[in-house]
């Protein structure tokens, strides 16, 4: 941290002392004000623009086609005039075109899982590693860990930025960290009661298959020291949330991050679970418009973009996470005084269409946990019969619906239609199922099927 003047470390060493409670002083920068901020803002924006410019062929040809060069960046808010970076932008210069080191200083790549073709490849500089376990130390100490905390790692260990970026965030902090990776859900339970894990880290959708498996295990993990889930790397609603919380006996926070900007450690919920407060003296958020991709003010929804402001072997400017959200500026009840952005219920990318309707899973989700009888495991086909799409939503229910008689079914059938066409206003072809006979995702739930293009009698 160079670039703090001397005068704001003094002040936040008084506020260190001020604060009742040990916070890590990792988190310092969570508490600037709003003019040391965007002071240490501007410094990094201008020196990362200057980077990219120099060593980013793709950047600087887009930056001269629009008569810019680094000098154009006087104040934050020139910004807004550089031209944005996205995920095919990665894909085309695979593998490692939009580097701005030299291979020799890189000391990690990480790659996210292409659904079709190439992954994208990103890259870590030995301070941008630092930079990571800084700010997953912050996402930590924001969900209220603390040394003497024992966390079990279940995101995966490998490529995907989860389950590295958690452990060296947990280490960091002083907490002390199982690496249990993803899978192996029997194995993962028996560690948490022999350990006493305090903390679990994994996918919401994993979590709730842990959940259900320790129950059929006979652990109840209500009953265990487990406190806290760090749950990311997917959307998920509050039904979720509740459900999480109250069958495990604990509070599950929602962190946010993506690989192209670093990993998880982007954005973290504080215990007032209200929006992730995004560490922006590292990532600069603005939100767009996304058809004309004008800025929009902080309380307006759109697409979130990030520029990340310290990172070195890829810089990424103006990236367009595709992700739709809000920033809060509003100060929190926590004290923190960094932005916070409201949770992620939709991406771009999930959204399919339907008989012209957009629909997010989360909708879906949201439905289907307001009803009493259903377990949040569900799917989404969609088919084509006829030249029409069709939607169908298979559910699980609890074990006494299913054993129940018919009217029990018909009548969660009944309310679940209701509360799906309320929400969507479309009709969709529900199907309870019993429980367990919905596949259960180890990493991220895939919760829709489209088989529209798939060849179908009709
Ligand atoms: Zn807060």
């Amino acid at each position: 941290m160079h670039d703090f003047h001397a005068k704001d470390i003094v002040m936040l060493r008084e506020l260190w002392n001020d604060r009742k409670g040990g916070f890590h002083p990792a988190s310092a920068p969570d508490y600037l004000p709003e003019s040391a901020l965007q002071r240490l803002q501007l410094g990094r924006l201008q020196a990362v623009v200057a980077h990219a410019y120099e060593n980013v062929p793709l950047f600087r040809s887009r930056m001269e086609a629009r008569g810019l060069n680094p000098d154009a960046i006087r104040g934050l808010e020139d910004l807004q005039n550089l031209p944005f970076t996205v995920k095919d932008d990665l894909r085309e210069s695979y593998p490692f075109g939009l580097f701005a080191t030299p291979m020799s200083e890189v000391v990690r790549l990480h790659a996210s899982s292409g659904t079709t073709g190439k992954p994208t490849v990103v890259a870590y500089t030995r301070d941008d590693v630092e930079v990571w376990s800084e700010v997953m130390t912050r996402t930590l100490a924001c969900c209220g860990l603390h040394r003497g905390d024992i966390l079990q790692n279940a995101f995966g260990y490998g490529l995907f930025t989860g389950g590295l970026g958690a452990h060296y965030g947990a280490e960091t902090l002083g907490a002390t960290v199982v690496p249990a990776s993803g899978g192996n859900t029997d194995r993962q339970i028996m560690l948490i009661r022999d350990f006493g894990v305090t903390v679990l880290a994994c996918t919401p959708s994993y979590f709730t298959h842990l959940i259900e498996r320790a129950a059929e295990l006979g652990v109840d993990l209500r009953e265990q020291p487990l406190r806290i889930g760090i749950c990311g790397a997917e959307p998920w609603t509050d039904g979720m949330r509740q459900h999480i919380e109250q069958t495990a006996g604990i509070r599950a926070y929602d962190i946010y991050g993506l690989s192209e900007i670093i990993g998880p450690g982007v954005a973290s919920e504080c215990p007032e679970q209200s929006g992730l407060h995004i560490f922006e003296d590292h990532f600069y958020p603005e939100i767009i418009d996304p058809e004309t991709g004008a800025v929009l003010p902080d309380g307006e929804e759109g697409e979130l973009v990030i520029t990340t402001l310290s990172k070195r072997a890829m810089p990424m400017i103006r990236y367009r996470t595709r992700d739709i959200t809000a920033l809060i500026r509003e100060p929190c009840a926590c004290g923190r005084t960094i932005r916070r952005m409201r949770r992620i219920g939709r991406r771009s990318d999930d959204m399919f269409i339907i008989r012209g309707v957009n629909v997010y899973p989360s909708q879906v989700e949201t439905a289907l946990l307001a009803v009493e009888g259903t377990l949040p495991h569900y799917q989404i086909i969609l088919t084509r019969a006829h030249g029409l799409d069709q939607m169908a939503v298979e559910v699980e229910v609890t074990p006494e619906v299913f054993s129940d008689k018919v009217r029990a079914l018909e009548d969660v059938r009944a309310r679940l239609g209701k509360a799906i066409e309320h929400t969507l206003g479309i009709r969709v072809d529900l199907r309870l199922v019993e429980p367990r006979s919905i596949a259960r995702s180890e990493g991220k739930a895939k919760r829709v099927q489209d088989r529209r293009n798939e060849a179908s009698p009709g």
